[in-house]
């Protein structure tokens, strides 16, 4: 199964894309996390993406989409993958169609999970992330057993600078001028499902478990 993640940053999209890679046991790829990564390993990519996203941009297509299919080609893609904030323009959706189409392959579905404007803003400043292993919680609607500690490996759990109000609010500029317009495209494609992302965590896995038939 090969899913495409949309929504606005806030939307849940990642949450729902590790419980999906969990259940059908196949990659979460996240492109987020792959900058973060390479921003903690200080690579030169990192050093790239960290200017753009600290200032709530896009990194640049070209840094993207080669990183991308490089990814979807090792083995354990061959059964499926979830991707997860990739793409995030026309031009990117549009590259991804055609090195999938040079090996006779497409994407099944894309999931655009839907939360108004107005919600986001207020997810987003109660989010926190582990300083070491990146996993995402939020105070009120996902938290982990000990204030302030990751579940998963018990380091310190922090506001990453993109999640801070003036930065959500650029980029939910951003989100509506250069990826929304994703809805429109894969809509044409005949494979969109549209989620209500408002409802519980758990109510947007089972409607995402509806639409993927399993
Ligand atoms: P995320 O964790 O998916 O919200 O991504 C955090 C930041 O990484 C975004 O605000 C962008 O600056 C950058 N980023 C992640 N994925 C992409 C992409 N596909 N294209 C461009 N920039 C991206």
């Amino acid at each position: 199964m090969k899913v495409v993640m949309l929504g606005a940053p806030g939307a849940g999209k990642g949450t729902q894309a590790k419980k999906m890679a969990e259940r059908w046991q196949i990659p979460h790829i996240s492109t987020g996390d792959i900058f973060r990564a390479n921003i903690k390993a200080g690579t030169e990519l990192g050093a790239k993406a960290k200017e753009y996203m600290d200032q709530g941009l896009l990194v640049p297509d070209e840094l993207v989409v080669d990183l991308v299919v490089d990814r979807l080609q090792q083995e354990d893609c061959k059964d499926g993958y979830i991707l997860d904030g990739f793409p995030r323009t026309i031009p990117q959706a549009e590259a991804l169609d055609a090195a999938l189409e040079k090996v006779n392959d497409k994407l099944d579905k894309a999931i655009n999970i839907d939360v108004p404007d107005e919600n986001i803003i207020n997810r987003m400043s109660g989010r926190r992330a582990c300083v070491q292993c990146g996993a995402t919680y939020h105070i009120t609607y996902n938290p982990t057993k000990v204030e302030g500690k990751c579940d998963a490996c018990n380091a310190d759990l922090i506001l990453r600078d993109d999640d801070k109000p003036e930065t959500v609010k650029k980029r939910l500029g951003v989100y509506h001028e250069q990826t929304q317009p994703l809805i429109d495209y894969y809509a044409g494609k005949g494979i969109l499902s549209n989620i209500d992302g408002t409802i519980g965590m758990d109510e947007v896995f089972h409607s995402i478990e509806k639409v993927l038939g399993a």
